[in-house]
């Protein structure tokens, strides 16, 4: 058992570390720190196992990832019990989690094919005698960084569409939930015993900062935007590139037609929910004038009957990581200094490792409870004039995640969703894009780029590679220094009555 498993910085001091119960400080399991060649060594190892997995033909690797699905599915109960011991969130919230990563398991598996197989494209004027096609090869090895709030559905959402696309993967899961990513490795070598097509890695930052170093072939990161730009700069060293999952600060907007009841019920559940360490949950809540002190009184009356705690009844658990509860501190002691009002809770709901439900009004929009990103059981709400003055505040914060509208009115709930600066919106619902696993999981801004799910997800961890084949003779070369002024002419002759047309 090592003393100082739970301060990252410090890895040259232990050569293993223990991953804890956030709600009883108890160690849950002992984990190697890797070091640069044991980091490199696992790579090389992937590099094998990648060509391997990538000559399976589409069905193959579809069956075996079918069986790795039903493998989660039957076994949910156990990994649950794992991801509640590491992240003190209730069991049947872990069990949801899963129950999501499982249908994007599902979706990666059965769709790979059509979206990354070759594809007839036009060639266009200039080729017409070419037939082109389009076709997604893996990139070969992919890196996943994932972070601890969401230790199973997360990193999933990157690891089974690299898996689909063909590579393999070397997982680096947070220093608090070790013990989660080393069942997920665990679950899939069970079906898939042939090669290690999905490898652990353990440690601190610096473990994943040798692997953003160590020459994959992307690296698909989850985490803080401060911690994305250090990856990125390691990234950088060898061209690799990276997809970047980061933090969010999302606004749900409440419009005077809106159905409060339901809003009222998916902000608390938005913001509540893991206790509030959600990357989409709903921190900030701008919510029409005419139905602003309703509203309130809505979400006041709902949070009064929750909260935190270990036990079985408990809504949410306690804060998984110590250090986030002195960021709810400042953020709530920031917004009553600047003129806030907390209408349910404040500082006094802090009761280490537990913060109860706070609902915070009228707090200046400068505030670092309104710009920063919270990650806890806390909202702020603000009233506006309309929907378009909450897409204005909204997209003022430098981050942009996602977002929800609520509104009866469809044409003006859709303009809304459409002028939010962000990747991801729900309409009369919240959080409900990540589990549609057609649709592309990102944001734009300090929440990062590129896209994990749906079509892009399988798109991100592939190469496109496009091609021409001739499939008759030109009849003019122009690429040929056998090339005449006829040849020349004609085709500019064609390009000017197709693309010379005036444009008013
Ligand atoms: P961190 O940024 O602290 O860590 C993320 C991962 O990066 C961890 O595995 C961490 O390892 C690792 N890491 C830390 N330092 C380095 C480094 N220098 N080089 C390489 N890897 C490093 O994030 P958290 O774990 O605290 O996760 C919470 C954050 O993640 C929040 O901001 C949240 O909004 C965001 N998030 C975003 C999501 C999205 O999809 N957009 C989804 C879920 C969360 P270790 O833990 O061992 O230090």
């Amino acid at each position: 058992m090592v003393a100082t498993a739970r301060k990252p910085g410090q890895p040259g001091l232990a050569k293993t570390f223990d991953s804890l119960n956030p709600a009883t400080d108890e160690p849950v399991a002992t984990f190697a720190v890797f070091g640069e060649h044991e980091v490199g060594e696992t790579v090389a190892r992937a590099r094998e196992a990648a060509a391997w997995w990538s000559a399976l033909t589409w069905k193959e690797r579809q069956t075996r990832l079918l069986a790795w699905k039903s493998y989660l599915t039957r076994y949910i109960m156990r990994l649950a019990e794992v991801v509640h011991a590491e992240t003190g969130k209730p069991a049947s919230d872990a069990q949801l989690e899963i129950l999501l990563a499982i249908v994007h398991i599902d979706w990666a598996a059965k769709h790979a094919r059509r979206v990354l197989s070759p594809q007839k494209v036009r060639s266009g004027l200039v080729a017409f005698n070419h037939a082109s096609t389009v076709q997604y090869h893996p990139l070969g090895v992919v890196g996943v960084i994932g972070p601890w709030n969401y230790p199973v559905f997360t990193p999933i959402g990157s690891i089974a569409y690299a898996l689909a696309a063909g590579n393999a993967v070397v997982f680096k899961p947070s220093e608090f939930t070790p013990a989660t990513g080393s069942w997920l490795v665990s679950s899939f070598a069970a079906v898939v015993p042939e090669h290690p097509v999905l490898q652990l890695v353990t440690g601190f930052g610096e473990t994943g900062s040798h692997l953003a170093r160590s020459g994959v072939d992307k690296i698909a990161f989850t985490g803080s935007t401060r911690t994305a730009k250090k990856v990125m700069a390691a990234c950088a060293e060898n061209l690799t590139p990276m997809v970047a999952e980061c933090g969010g600060k999302d606004a749900m907007l409440v419009a005077a037609d809106a159905d409060l009841d339901s809003a009222a019920d998916a902000a608390v559940w938005g913001a509540l929910s893991n206790a509030g360490q959600t990357c989409v949950g709903v921190e900030r809540i701008y919510v029409a004038q005419s139905v602003y002190h309703t509203f309130i009184e809505k979400l006041a009356d709902r949070v009064s009957g929750l909260r935190p705690g270990d036990d079985r009844e408990a809504d949410y658990g306690p804060m998984t990581m110590p250090g986030q509860l002195e960021v709810i501190e400042q953020h709530i002691a920031d917004a009553m200094a600047c003129g806030g009002r907390a209408v349910v809770g404040g500082l006094g709901s802090i009761r280490k490792p537990y913060v109860g439900p706070v609902i915070l009004a009228d707090v200046p929009e400068t505030s670092a409870a309104v710009t920063e990103e919270t990650f806890g059981p806390t909202m702020t709400v603000k009233p506006v004039a309309d929907l378009a003055e909450g897409v204005r505040l909204a997209n003022a914060g430098r981050y942009g995640l996602g977002g929800s509208v609520y509104s009866k009115n469809k044409k003006a709930a859709m303009r809304a969703a459409r002028s939010l600066r962000t990747g991801m919106t729900s309409i009369n619902s919240a959080l409900t894009v990540l589990s549609v696993p057609s649709l592309p999981f990102g944001g734009v801004g300090e929440s990062g780029f590129g896209r994990i799910h749906g079509a892009d997800g399988l798109k991100e961890f592939s190469r496109a590679q496009s091609i021409t084949r001739q499939r008759m003779k030109p009849m003019s070369n122009l690429t040929s220094f056998t090339r005449t002024d006829k040849d020349l002419n004609q085709i500019m002759t064609l390009v000017t009555l197709l693309h010379g047309r005036r444009y008013k």
